[in-house]
């Protein structure tokens, strides 16, 4: 096994990949003096890029423009975002579209052959670039496609990065567990990519990977990085009423194709929230799914998406109306859908600066994990596809400059020691205190067990990757209740009972 790259990325999703392709295109790669690493902990398609199903917001059509874009996201994100970077995000969004394109993902297109740009909650105009209701999976599946070709690139699946640090001369050491050899190795590199995705392991119920758990938050915080408003977590109005872990995600693009909320007597109630109804921001929605809920005697509410046209289902819902089928033999042509709010995307993370690197140089962050100011206190519908490949091609002359010549792995890294916990434990505590609602005697409660499961917690006899993970969980937990307890006023997805 080689032990020596100047870069090393970790993870698979749109962040690790598309930043692995633009690097791929910079002349030092292609005159042979670049190697790159990438690790993933599962398989390459096992990401929640995969799974996003609406699609990427970009300004194209007539009569859109990048300043209602800009706007839109603002509003959405309680005008805490840092303006700069909302505005170079969203003024590079049709040339990040075309690179998309260019590397093999195919937007769905009307008959007249133009693109056919969906609208969704939050946007004033139709500029979200889709592929059915699967856009996810056909962005994953055409880059996985394209980094193949690539000379140069070693790629390590079922590799979980799980210690890092860093030297005098300005490189890291990094180990890695095999998941499926359970053997422990080390490599150095001179720059570290952290496209590690969300936290949604963090909570009972979430529209996350099982595999969201945090990890590049814990070696960001172990390596110095600023984690920024980790407790900005954004649910999901729509969930799919279901069992276990992970729930379906049902598209807000159905409420933009006419689907609408419904109590259990099959009243609608959004006008009682927000004069933009059924499109109103997510937080809104989600917060006033909550009240419905506590005032009716279901643990969920209904989506209505009986009225959508059946071609239009059939065109751009055929995913979603097979899982409500297969799930719950639910036809959702002639049937309400039940479904509840979950976690579903973290707007905080380690904190970056406009080229994706973090306090401590040479580290970055890119897609979910990062906390690049795009989102401010709400992230705006289908921004995050934008955002990780928006801030993968800001990252790259940083992430080419300076590279040390000298890379040699002198020095060890020893291996974390992992306490014995339990991620159940974890996930019922967040889920019942770091919700849609919080109050401060919640928080403090939260605050309280995990320092108490931390400092009871025996050692771990082996290493496991399950172990890791809710090692990361912990630490991950304790860092957005405390993110929790510092918020001074409610903004966003950020709410408080005790803020009001
Ligand atoms: C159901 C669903 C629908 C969504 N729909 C949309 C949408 O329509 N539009 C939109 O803009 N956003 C959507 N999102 C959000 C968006 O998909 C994610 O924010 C985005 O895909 C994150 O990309 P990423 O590259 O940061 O992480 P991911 O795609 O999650 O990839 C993370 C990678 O990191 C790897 N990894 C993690 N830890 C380690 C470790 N320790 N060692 C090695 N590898 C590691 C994982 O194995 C994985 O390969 C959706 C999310 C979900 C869950």
């Amino acid at each position: 096994m080689k032990q020596s790259y100047d870069i090393v990325i970790v993870g698979s999703g749109i962040g690790g990949l598309s930043t692995l392709l633009y690097l791929s295109e910079t002349s030092i790669y292609k005159e042979g003096k670049l190697s790159i690493c990438l690790l993933v902990k599962g398989a390459l398609n096992q990401t929640n890029t995969s799974w996003a199903q609406g699609g990427i917001a970009a300004v194209k059509a007539l009569g859109d423009n990048f300043e209602k874009h800009i706007n839109d996201t603002l509003v959405a994100g309680a005008f805490t975002n840092d303006k700069k970077i909302v505005e170079k995000v969203v003024n590079s969004s049709p040339d990040l579209i075309e690179d998309l394109i260019k590397w093999g993902v195919q937007f769905d297109k009307k008959n007249n052959g133009e693109f056919d740009l969906a609208k969704e909650g939050g946007h004033s105009d139709a500029r979200i670039w889709h592929k059915e209701d699967q856009t996810g999976k056909d962005i994953q599946l055409s880059l996985i496609n394209k980094i193949n070709d690539l000379a140069n690139v070693t790629i390590y699946e079922f590799t979980t990065l799980i210690n890092a640090k860093k030297t005098t001369k300005n490189t890291f050491i990094i180990q890695l567990f095999d998941n499926k050899n359970f053997f422990v190795n080390n490599l150095i590199c001179s720059k570290l990519v952290l496209a590690t995705g969300g936290i949604g392991g963090l909570f009972e119920k979430s529209t996350n990977q099982q595999n969201a758990t945090g990890d590049g938050i814990y070696i960001a915080n172990k390596l110095g990085a600023t984690i920024e408003n980790l407790s900005f977590i954004q649910f999901h109005p729509t969930g799919l009423y279901q069992e276990g872990n992970v729930s379906f995600l049902l598209s807000e693009a159905l409420r933009g194709s006419g689907a609408q909320l419904k109590n259990e007597k099959e009243e609608v109630f959004m006008y009682k929230y927000d004069e933009r109804l059924d499109l109103a921001p997510r937080d809104i929605v989600s917060r006033a799914i909550t009240s419905e809920i506590n005032l009716q005697k279901l643990p969920h509410i209904y989506l209505d998406a009986t009225k959508i046209d059946p071609i239009i289902i059939d065109t751009h819902f055929p995913n979603i109306k097979k899982e409500c089928f297969d799930r719950l033999g639910i036809n959702i042509q002639k049937e309400l859908i039940p479904v509840v709010p979950v976690q579903h995307y973290s707007c905080g993370g380690v904190k970056v600066n406009e080229y994706g690197e973090t306090a401590v140089s040479g580290l970055f962050a890119i897609g979910e994990v990062a906390a690049t100011g795009l989102h401010g206190a709400n992230r705006l519908a289908s921004n995050s596809l934008l955002e990780a490949i928006a801030f993968a091609k800001f990252s790259i002359q940083a992430l080419t400059n300076n590279l040390n010549p000298h890379l040699l792995l002198d020095t060890d890294i020893e291996t974390n020691t992992l306490l014995k916990v339990e991620k159940s434990e974890i996930q019922k505590i967040i889920s019942s205190t770091a919700g849609i609602v919080k109050s401060n005697e919640g928080l403090n409660k939260a605050m309280y067990q995990l320092l108490e499961i931390k400092s009871k917690a025996i050692e771990c006899a082996e290493f496991s990757l399950s172990n890791y993970e809710a090692n990361c969980l912990l630490e991950t937990a304790i860092l957005l209740i405390q993110d929790a307890i510092n918020q001074k006023e409610n903004k966003g997805v950020y709410f408080n009972v005790d803020l009001i």
